[in-house]
């Protein structure tokens, strides 16, 4: 059995272009060809460029945010158009590093995945429950209501979905297996033709047992792709199951 399967990278306020030039020495050193794997990274704004000038192969780049605003008076903000300069056709939203510390709610999510797919770049949407709604058993109701406001007047098949609980990134934790694969059960009543991805806590042991469960469609990872032996590692497995 194989299907097509996301393995995305974030990089967060991580490595600057020394350092993301290193990277790339190495993991370019073992790419891989398979058209049912899809991987790319998200570098910091400044490293776009760079890093779209050392990727190979089938490796895509990808902006951590972008605001929802075409352009104008936003102070620190990046556009839509600014990232098209750089020929970025992905870009994370609706973070819950960006809920955290920058305010980002499910509303501006919304107008980002609009201004997003108005400029033909596709919005991976991260949503995820906090701890205590987790304890609490309201995932699946915390998640659908995160899926309506964000997908309210939008093509979700357009998206792609990062579900992240809050409390498993960084953490070292994670939802048992059967956990993950009953939300994202869920999550496809809701948006039946988008990808979902699990992002928290992976890395190169327990990818692979996470990204071939029923309905994941991919991997966001955090700490974990940071190193290119590790991902390597991830993509080397996957791409091992896919050709099952
Ligand atoms: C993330 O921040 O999107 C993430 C999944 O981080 P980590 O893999 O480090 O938990």
């Amino acid at each position: 059995m194989s299907s097509k399967k996301y393995i995305l990278g974030n990089w967060k306020m991580n490595k600057n272009l020394a350092e993301i030039t290193k990277f790339f020495a190495s993991f370019n050193k073992h790419l891989i060809t398979n058209n049912k794997i899809k991987y790319g990274f998200a570098p910091t704004y400044l490293g776009l460029g760079l890093a779209s000038n050392l990727k190979k192969g089938q490796t895509f780049i990808i902006a951590q945010d972008v605001c929802e605003q075409e352009e104008g008076s936003y102070t620190g903000q990046i556009s839509c158009k600014q990232l098209k300069d750089y020929k970025i056709n992905y870009a994370i939203v609706g973070h819950s590093e960006t809920r955290k510390f920058l305010g980002c709610t499910d509303q501006m999510v919304n107008k980002k995945v609009k201004v997003c797919l108005a400029n033909k770049i596709t919005p991976i949407v991260c949503i995820g429950e906090s701890l205590q709604q987790y304890n609490k058993h309201q995932t699946k109701d915390v998640l659908a209501k995160q899926l309506k406001t964000i997908f309210n007047g939008v093509d979700d098949s357009k998206c792609i979905v990062a579900y992240e609980p809050l409390w498993a990134i960084g953490t070292g934790k994670t939802p048992t297996l059967k956990e993950i694969t009953t939300i994202c059960t869920h999550l496809k009543k809701f948006v039946q033709h988008t990808p979902i991805l699990y992002g928290g806590s992976v890395n190169e042991n327990n990818a692979i047992d996470i990204v071939t469960l029923k309905n994941v469609d991919g991997l966001l990872i955090g700490g974990a792709s940071l190193c290119p032996d590790k991902f390597n590692k991830i993509l080397k497995e996957v791409n091992k199951w896919t050709r099952k």
